[in-house]
């Protein structure tokens, strides 16, 4: 029966880690045409580290006036920073009325004058990233990095690369999605460049530069596109898309908020269990069909 097809898919995926919270969960799971991913802590570890310092002769300044930045901030590019400053016996000033920019970076007033850590656009916006300071910028995303400038209101510290690394089972995940005729495309804040490099690494489509509320609008546009999106995140800032979805799905090691918000999560953090997912739905709702 109907009921006890969907009572038995439903313990027969918490015994492996995909709790749904209700039967109307694997209904629509059936029918997803295309899954939004979240980047940062979803497709990868969400552990960046810092990889570069440019230029090297600033990495003392650079670390000390970025650390004491990032005091305000959750972000894990603010925790990778104070991480290699603590690493490297940084001594890291104090900083007054330390805030995150959502979406933009982070700013505190630093040994008596503004200073802010910012994605390259915002810096360049705020006039301090000349020509040569920008295609090094671009240099280091196309690598892979995310790069973040170092900046008072007047002057270019200098820029930090960072690096996260790709989950080990994203790409055989999205070629699974692709064998079973479901799309793929990761969502992110992140810029074009490096959104590209990651993304093309795993095979799959992306949408880069997107403000929190662009993600909604992504997820919206792509359902009247193509039918139901799958949104899967980790983070306190996917909630919103978690929401906007069809199925919201939370990896499991994430934020209570993304847990809270979705309609399933993903306890074991393997992105192949996102296909896995849609295939127990696949064949629960055959069975009664
Ligand atoms: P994601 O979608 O990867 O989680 P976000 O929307 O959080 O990205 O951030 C987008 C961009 O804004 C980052 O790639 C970075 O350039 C910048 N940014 C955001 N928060 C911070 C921060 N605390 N410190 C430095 N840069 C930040
Ligand atoms: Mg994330």
């Amino acid at each position: 029966s109907v009921p006890a097809s969907i009572a038995s898919a439903l313990s027969a995926g918490a015994r492996r880690g995909l709790l749904m919270k209700g039967g109307a969960v694997i209904e629509a799971a059936a029918s997803v045409a295309t899954i939004a991913f979240d980047k940062t802590g979803t497709l990868t570890m969400g552990r960046p580290v810092v990889a570069a310092l440019v230029p090297p002769e600033a990495a003392a300044e650079l670390l000390a006036t970025a650390a004491a930045v990032e005091t305000g901030s959750s972000h894990p590019l603010a925790r990778a920073i104070l991480e290699r400053a603590a690493a490297d016996r940084i001594a890291v000033p104090p900083a007054t009325g330390a805030r995150a920019i959502p979406g933009r970076g982070a700013t505190a007033v630093v040994a008596g004058a503004p200073a802010f850590v910012a994605s390259p656009a915002t810096a360049e916006q705020a006039g301090v990233l000349g020509a040569q300071d920008l295609a090094r910028a671009a240099e280091l995303e196309t690598g892979g990095s995310t790069v973040v400038a170092v900046y008072r209101p007047d002057r270019l510290i200098g820029l930090i690369a960072l690096r996260d690394t790709p989950r080990a089972d994203a790409a055989k995940a999205i070629g699974q999605l692709r064998d079973m005729g479901v799309g793929a495309v990761m969502l992110t804040g992140d810029n074009p460049r490096t959104a590209a490099t990651v993304a093309g690494g795993l095979g799959m489509d992306y949408r880069a530069g997107l403000m929190p509320q662009d993600k909604l609008t992504a997820i919206r546009d792509m359902d009247g596109a193509a039918g139901p999106v799958m949104m899967v995140g980790d983070g306190i800032n996917d909630a919103p898309a978690l929401k906007q979805a069809r199925v919201g799905v939370a990896m499991g090691s994430g934020t209570d908020v993304a847990l809270e918000t979705a309609d399933a999560a993903i306890l074991r953090d393997r992105v192949t269990d996102v296909p896995a997912l849609i295939a127990l739905a696949r064949a629960t709702m055959g069975n009664i069909r």
